[in-house]
């Protein structure tokens, strides 16, 4: 990945283009996607979970020849983003999810119902993390919104039903690893990057990573002989980041806080020097800040500097609406 599409000024005169188009043709007039070839990644939610004008909390499109293909995440305000970037559910192949905490979920139920004027057909597999004694599984979680009989949105629990004659429907998966089997005596290494599912477009994979006690998972998609690995939230400890984002043409990396974090943000967040070791260690293309917060903001010279200290590559800040192109 060599260049961002669309950043500052250029994309106030975007915005204003598109509200200009809105108010004359209707607001589908303009789709705002990443151009209609090759591999992009769209950022849909630069922010993290503070109120941020005009940042949603976390959340990217995959898009591949023009259509998007994964959703990562799906945060408060994602919902918003995504109709503005012209995508529609109907042509997800699956929605990723790094953990469950509210900035990287809120938007889910939204988007189900948003399906339903939509002409899918397919079902819709949700991928995420195991539960712990904190956290609920993704299978848990998304029976706690939808299951027909006891969901907090029960009244879209066709969506869930194995009975309910729907077009589509949604099947959760909780991704965890499965404990290698090693001669006696061996102990097992750090995990290794689980493949989580295929198709004709894409190759997915994850890795289970450190955030503190939630399950957390980073991802990495494959498409069209490029590839895009998103960090989630995670301290960065261990090896687990850098094995699944070896030689990623793009790392999207969470960064909620800056380089003077205590001991407690760090057990949740990298900090922009840890992130440059990752990515050099994973000898990553492109490495690209977002998740990002009050922590952070106003500190962009220094958390660039402190990615640098270790990283030679190109470092971009995600806006929301950003286009990355590997
Ligand atoms: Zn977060």
């Amino acid at each position: 990945m060599d260049r961002q599409l669309h950043c500052g000024g250029g994309r106030l005169i975007r915005q204003a283009l598109t509200a200009l188009v809105a108010t004359v043709f209707g607001a589908s007039a303009f789709a705002e996607g990443c151009g209609n070839d090759g591999v992009a990644v769209q950022v849909l939610g630069s922010g993290g979970p503070e109120l941020t004008a005009g940042r949603a909390s976390s959340g990217y499109l995959v898009w591949v020849e023009g259509r998007p293909r994964v959703l990562v995440d799906a945060g408060g305000g994602v919902m918003l983003r995504f109709a503005e970037a012209g995508a529609r559910v109907a042509d997800l192949n699956a929605i990723l999810f790094t953990q469950l905490h509210a900035d990287h979920s809120a938007d889910f139920p939204a988007l189900v119902k948003a399906a339903s004027f939509e002409a899918r057909t397919q079902v819709l597999p949700v991928y995420g993390p195991a539960g712990s004694r904190h956290m609920p599984a993704t299978v848990a979680f998304v029976r706690d919104l939808f299951d027909p009989a006891r969901g907090a949105y029960r009244y879209l629990g066709d969506y869930l039903s194995p009975l309910s004659k729907t077009a589509w429907k949604l099947a959760p998966h909780d991704v965890r690893s499965k404990p290698p089997r090693l001669p006696v005596g061996r102990k097992p290494a750090d995990g290794e990057p689980i493949p989580v599912f295929r198709n004709e477009y894409l190759a997915v994979s994850a890795i289970p990573v450190a955030h503190s006690d939630a399950p957390a998972l980073a991802w990495r998609i494959e498409t069209g002989g490029k590839s895009v690995v998103f960090s989630g939230d995670t301290s960065g400890a261990g090896d687990a980041l850098a094995r699944l984002a070896r030689g990623a043409d793009v790392l999207i990396a969470s960064h909620a806080v800056a380089e003077d974090a205590g001991e407690a943000e760090r057990l949740l967040h990298m900090p922009p020097s840890r992130i440059g070791e990752i990515a050099r260690t994973a000898q990553v293309r492109q490495v690209v800040l977002s998740h990002r917060t009050r922590r952070t903001f106003g500190r962009e010279e220094d958390s660039a500097a402190q990615v640098r200290r270790h990283y030679g590559g190109p470092v971009a800040f995600a806006n929301d609406l950003d286009c990355f192109r590997p």
